[in-house]
């Protein structure tokens, strides 16, 4: 997407990309062994609701299905979710899934959701399904249901970024707003119930159930159920920071915490002083700075295989694709240039890329390199590289 190139090339400019590690050259995102396949949903395939109505024609997972309805609406009863509290999950956000900013990742930022974990969400969710039929379709709603809820707590934190990224673009005597907010109030604070940003992620999930597509895609006993089991996790499960969502469950308490964490990213400070109420001058600037709708990743460990459908375009080449294919368009190695395993391959015009030959993966960060050369978009890079076709 050319807009994610755009907003790359102005961090970079204006050294606001901080990878995590120094020299960060790894292909794979902290949390996902080595083993762990990374692949892209199909997000139009998912929002255009034939995702479960094609699940339904194929055979049920009779396991899954059994342990998903064994338990249907067992909240109803107190006293049977008192004794199930035990059996709940650790908190699922920013565990089961995970967004990674651009300021930190650059072309490896993205919402990564943990296939294992939507398993047991469902279950959990499930619970509070008093109201849902014994069905199979009812198993497949939850599943839909467990993606979006992670999903959507993920993508405040992907708006939050958004919000920092307009604020760098209207100040560049002193950008890095994002970077030092994330310093000096978001690590100050995790952990603890004044990290607003956390209960302001689950409280936006919890709001956004009721704005399309989710609306549409999840049946309204489903996001019914989906929202009791928010509030119950917010009430008794779910850690400090995390629980205080249930302080912003109504649209204007939400407001108020937006408003809240705005100034607090505009000035760094856990206790800003300006006063938020004049973020309502300029609404909806805490958003994405483009519709997301790819770099959404499910991480799926081995032997395992993906409950959504997954989009044709792959996550990563290999450093052997890249290479074969950089001879096919012209360019010629360079024979004793690199340090290392380093390659450097030239083009009759002078033009001249690198790669890691030690690598197995092409690195995104050398992927973006090579496409900046070339005067393409990373995605448009690596597709062609993986269809062996020339851009
Ligand atoms: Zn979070």
């Amino acid at each position: 997407m050319r807009e994610v190139d755009g907003i790359l090339d102005f961090l970079e400019e204006y050294d606001l990309l901080r990878p995590p590690e120094s020299v960060d050259d790894d292909v794979r995102i902290g949390r996902v062994g080595p083993d762990e396949q990374i692949a892209e949903v199909d997000w139009a395939y998912l929002t255009s609701g034939d995702f479960v109505a094609d699940d339904l024609q194929m055979a049920s997972d009779g396991g899954l299905t059994a342990d998903v309805l064994g338990g249907l609406g067992i909240a109803r009863s107190n006293a049977e979710l008192d004794r199930r509290q035990s059996e709940a999950i650790p908190p699922p956000w920013d565990s089961c899934a995970w967004y990674a900013p651009m300021h930190y990742y650059g072309p490896r930022w993205g919402i990564y959701i943990r296939e294992d974990c939507l398993e047991k969400l469902m279950i959990e969710i499930s619970w509070f399904a008093w109201d849902s039929p014994r069905t199979h379709k009812t198993v497949l709603d939850l599943r839909l249901a467990a993606f979006f809820v992670l999903f959507l707590h993920e993508h405040f934190h992907h708006k939050l970024e958004g919000f920092g990224i307009r604020l760098a673009l209207a100040d560049r005597a002193a950008p890095d707003h994002y970077l030092r907010y994330d310093r000096a109030v978001y690590r100050a604070t995790v952990g603890t119930d004044d990290n607003i940003e956390e209960a302001l992620a689950n409280a936006d999930a919890y709001q956004r159930l009721g704005d399309q597509p989710y609306h549409r895609l999840l049946p309204s006993a489903i996001r019914r159920a989906l929202r009791r089991w928010m509030k119950w996790r917010f009430m008794h499960v779910d850690p400090p920071g995390y629980r205080m969502a249930r302080h912003y469950l109504t649209p204007g308490k939400l407001a108020d915490g937006a408003a809240r964490l705005q100034t607090q990213v505009l000035e760094a400070r856990v206790a800003p002083t300006s006063n938020p109420a004049h973020w309502q001058a300029g609404p909806n600037m805490l958003r994405s700075v483009f519709p997301i709708t790819s770099d959404i990743y499910l991480v799926i460990p081995p032997g395992s295989t993906a409950s959504f459908r997954l989009s044709a375009r792959p996550y990563t080449v290999s450093v052997r694709q890249a290479r074969k294919w950089l001879k096919d368009n012209g360019f010629a190695e360079l024979p004793g240039r690199g340090k290392g395993d380093h390659e450097r391959y030239e083009r009759s015009d002078g033009l001249q890329v690198g790669l890691d030959g030690g690598a197995r993966e092409l690195s995104r960060n050398i992927e973006r390199t090579i496409a900046k050369a070339l005067g393409v978009s990373q995605r448009e890079l690596r597709l062609a590289v993986s269809e062996g076709r020339p851009l």
